[in-house]
């Protein structure tokens, strides 16, 4: 499975106690553990404090494409890979899931992937440097970023990009990161999900087809945002 790579580089350790530090200068209710004050700040979006808390992340074998939607990210540091200064001769892609499963749409994607890569080795026969040469380059082409992004702007990350409406790769690389953090700061991360969930209103009025919400109905059940305002009984 050619899908987007995350790797932790660092991260702020002792989080919680820095945290809880910083809502204790601003004040606190008495005798409030360090967890028990960053998991009010959370449920509560006191969310300034958690700012003091960043991770670095090495994100590979991200399609062009997806990396479109996450550098509309902006409150975060992105460094990425240089299609000036590296050489892409025999670059890997990324394949939707759908034409993946399609044998022929597979091939067919192939093909194309062969071809920019036989124009872009051609034009370097030709004398054309990798400035030039870039621009035949596919959406589908791996690229590769640092992301370092503080703990509050990475919710907000979160709750856009594990929605269902996000595109398959960038829910992809949400579940990654959400999986690693969670892992390290389940204080924070433990209730993060798509932002209906956080909030328990969902601003998507609308499902998309073939994704299906697993809060739109049942037990789990988040209001639209229309409802709400409605005041429709749910
Ligand atoms: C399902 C989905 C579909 C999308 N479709 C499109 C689309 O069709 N076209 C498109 O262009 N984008 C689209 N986006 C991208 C989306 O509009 C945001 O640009 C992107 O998700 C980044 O979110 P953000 O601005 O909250 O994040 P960040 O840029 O990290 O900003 C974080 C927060 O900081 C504040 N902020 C940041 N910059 C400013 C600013 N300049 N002024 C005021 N406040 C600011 C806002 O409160 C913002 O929420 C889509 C996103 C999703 C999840």
């Amino acid at each position: 499975m050619n899908i987007v790579k995350v790797e932790l580089i660092t991260y702020t350790k002792d989080g919680i106690r820095l945290v809880a530090e910083s809502a204790r200068v601003s004040g606190v209710p008495p005798g409030m553990s360090d967890s028990e004050i960053v998991r009010m700040i959370v449920e509560n979006d006191y969310q300034s404090a958690i700012e003091h808390i960043s991770f670095t992340f090495d994100i590979s074998e991200m399609s062009i494409a997806a990396s479109r939607e996450f550098l509309e990210h902006r409150i975060s540091s992105h460094t990425g890979r240089s299609t000036r200064y590296n050489e892409e001769e025999g670059f890997g892609y990324y394949i939707p899931r759908e034409i993946e499963g399609n044998p022929e749409a597979l091939r067919e994607f192939r093909r194309a992937m062969e071809a920019a890569n036989e124009a872009y080795r051609r034009l370097k026969d030709l004398g054309v440097k990798r400035e030039g040469r870039r621009y035949v380059l596919p959406m589908a082409m791996h690229c590769r970023y640092l992301w370092t992004v503080n703990a509050r702007s990475l919710i907000n990350f979160l709750g856009l990009r594990l929605c269902v409406r996000a595109s398959p790769e960038m829910r992809e690389l949400a579940r990654k990161v959400h999986g690693i953090v969670n892992n390290i700061y389940p204080e924070i991360f433990s209730g993060i999900d798509c932002r209906g969930r956080i909030m328990g209103v969902c601003p998507e009025n609308t499902v998309r087809e073939g994704f299906p919400c697993p809060y739109k109905k049942g037990k789990l059940r988040v209001p639209t945002k229309e409802e709400v305002k409605k005041g429709k009984d749910i």
